[in-house]
């Protein structure tokens, strides 16, 4: 029969499994035994809607089957069974599940390693510690069965076998032992119900293997013989039903890495348990990463919904709002009934209290930490902040109550990270804004000719960094009664009366003078005029309106913006302190043709300085050669 090849990324995954130096070759068994529990929850699930199935949830089963003389070690379940497409596409290809970014050849073994351990990779895992690895499965509905086998890098075969009921066997024919290891181990008893006590206790289902006991032979005195008898090495008791004082918190990682395929431990783990109006038990854990899909539409949230220890649903996403869509987990509660269908699901109303609940419990955790474990929460924060002040923006605010206190903003404090709290803490006396300004990066909003200035001023400055921010605080307009203002707006009014006095005369005198410059630079800026609240800089732009110019850059990068063209009423400032004033003056009465080529060159400055660029390079940089020549 022809050998088939596994695709490329699958090769390499398994040219690491069968030269496998890693010390940890035992979660072979957690990943093999962790996919016929999943295989059993599938068609468990399809028995609630489908009668033909015909099994109760105590009629599914795994089984361990261990051939000492010839090293075989079976692992059979009765769950849904693979098809002989399902075979070639689930064996012969890592499944793309979870976060398993695959390691490229060039970095190093040693993290390859560390992503098998941390990880798993499911089947494939096997290869680690058997030879040769044969598959004999029937799925669920069909007639036919199908047999996979495969030595290893070199191919697989696909063909037709006998097997009468549903469900998947995997027979591993174990390494032989060598000086450095002993792979006999996983064939002696003792050893395998260690590791299923170790990882695998929790699984909802049996597992069951054939243990010999010394018995009294009957009639006899003291003669002893082997009697063989089934026994259940996991004691089924799911993670979140045992006291939470007998839960370590490796264990609770661990947990969480192989049900949620993450390599990394959570940040937190949230357990709680209430009964009442809804009597349920959760357990949620916050990533310390954001899956790399998190940010597309492709990402699902959801818990798992259980009814007494039983999982009715994968996903179920009524569970958590939006704002909180990253956190993942489960909820068990014996107030649901068994076969309660999606569509009825969305309705019920213990669900709608128990969501409520978990939503304040996830929020005051999020706040505890925020407080209590700094370092944490800003880790979670460069994850999922987005998320939050996402939250904030949707559904009108609806949320902002809730959410705003966990946002936290990079700001001129020495360009941490702070929250709105702690920046009205440090507010000078009389304060009554909350400053901000919009760009790229922190350090090019730190050298805004605005932003220089109000810093200057003695005030602290929050840079929005993210494309969200900016809508974030437009939404929220205020907090602790100061509003929030773009230091790029023509709403920035630091100077005293008198100060506004000059500014306003000196502005009336221009009239003309700016008119002019504006027909000069065009419909790029709606006004030119003067400004007092710079420092060094001869000019900036700034905006009038609800549109700020780091908005419009946004807003007209989104999908469907396309040929909506959305404007900022971009204001060029000029500093009323900087001889370029007297410069203009004059050119405005001797020299027109030279005023327009400054006004140009101006217009271009500012940009520059607010981090934009320029629509017309080549034509400013022949300006600006003129003027040096
Ligand atoms: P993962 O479990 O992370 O998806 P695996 O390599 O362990 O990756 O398994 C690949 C796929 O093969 C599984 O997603 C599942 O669809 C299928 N599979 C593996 N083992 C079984 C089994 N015992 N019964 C049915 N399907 C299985």
């Amino acid at each position: 029969m022809a050998k088939k090849q596994f695709k490329t990324e699958s090769k390499k995954l398994l040219d690491m499994m069968v030269n496998s130096i890693y010390t940890h070759k035992e979660i072979f068994l957690r990943e093999l035994i962790s996919n016929a529990s999943d295989a059993i929850d599938k068609l468990y699930f399809r028995s609630l809607t489908d009668d033909g199935v015909g099994m109760n949830h105590d009629d599914f089963v795994i089984r361990i089957d261990v051939d000492k003389e010839n090293r075989i070690l079976k692992i059979s379940d009765n769950g849904i069974g693979m098809t002989k497409e399902e075979l070639e596409n689930n064996l012969g290809t890592i499944a793309h599940s979870g976060s398993l970014d695959f390691k490229s050849d060039d970095e190093n073994q040693n993290e390859n390693i560390d992503i098998i351990g941390q990880f798993g990779v499911g089947f494939y895992s096997a290869f680690m510690v058997a030879d040769n690895i044969k598959v004999d499965t029937l799925a669920y509905g069909e007639e036919a069965a199908c047999h996979w086998e495969s030595s290893g890098a070199d191919g697989y075969t696909i063909r037709a076998c006998d097997k009468e009921d549903w469900g998947t066997v995997i027979t591993l024919h174990i390494k032989e032992d060598t000086n450095d290891e002993k792979y006999g181990e996983f064939l002696e008893t003792y050893r395998i119900r260690e590791l299923i006590k170790k990882y695998s206790d929790y699984i909802r289902y049996p597992i069951k293997m054939l243990v010999s006991h010394k018995q009294k032979k009957e009639g006899t005195e003291d003669e002893y013989e082997d009697v063989f008898e089934d026994e259940t090495l996991n004691s089924m008791t799911p993670i979140w039903k045992k006291p939470q004082s007998k839960v370590t918190d490796d264990e609770y990682a661990d947990y969480y890495k192989s049900k949620f395929a993450d390599y990394e431990a959570p940040l937190k783990v949230i357990r709680q348990s209430t009964e009442g109006t809804a009597t349920y038990t959760a357990l949620l854990f916050i990533p310390a990463h954001a899956p790399y899909d998190y940010y597309s539409r492709d990402y699902e949230k959801g818990l798992q919904l259980y009814s007494s220890s039983v999982m009715i649903m994968d996903k179920c996403k009524d569970l958590l709002p939006d704002h909180f869509s990253f956190v993942k987990g489960l909820v068990d509660s014996a107030d649901l009934s068994l076969n309660i269908s999606r569509e009825m699901l969305q309705h019920d109303r213990q669900l709608k209290i128990i969501a409520k609940a978990l939503e304040k419990k996830i929020a005051s955790e999020l706040s505890k930490m925020l407080k209590t474990d700094r370092e944490n929460y800003e880790k979670f924060f460069k994850e999922f902040g987005a998320q939050l002040k996402w939250g904030v923006y949707s559904s009108f605010g609806v949320n902002k109550d809730e959410l705003q206190d966990l946002l936290l903003f990079k700001s001129s404090n020495e360009g941490k990270y702070t929250s709105l709290k702690e920046y009205i803490d440090r507010c000078r006396e009389g304060q009554d804004k909350i400053y901000y300004a919009v760009g790229e990066t922190v350090e090019k909003i730190a050298m805004l000719p605005q932003v220089e200035s109000v810093i200057a001023k003695g005030y602290e400055v929050l840079y929005l960094t993210e494309d969200i921010d900016e809508f974030c605080v437009q939404i929220l307009q205020n907090y602790d009664n100061k509003a929030f203002l773009n230091v790029c707006t023509d709403n920035l009014d630091l100077g005293d009366e008198e100060e506004k006095a000059q500014l306003k005369e000196a502005n009336d005198k221009s009239e003309e003078l700016f008119k002019f410059m504006k027909e000069a630079i065009g419909d790029k800026v709606e006004k030119v005029r003067y400004t007092n609240t710079l420092k060094s800089h001869a000019v900036c732009l700034s905006s009038e309106g609800s549109v700020s110019v780091g908005m419009e850059q946004i807003l007209n990068k989104m999908p469907g913006a396309e040929g909506q063209n959305i404007k900022a009423q971009t204001v060029l400032e000029i500093n009323m302190e900087h001889p370029i004033k007297e410069k203009l003056l004059s050119l405005f009465e001797n020299d027109k043709e030279k005023l327009t080529e400054y006004s140009k060159i101006l217009y271009a400055q500012a940009r520059l300085i607010n981090g934009l660029s320029l629509d017309n390079p080549s034509e400013i940089s022949d300006l600006i050669c003129n003027l040096m020549a």
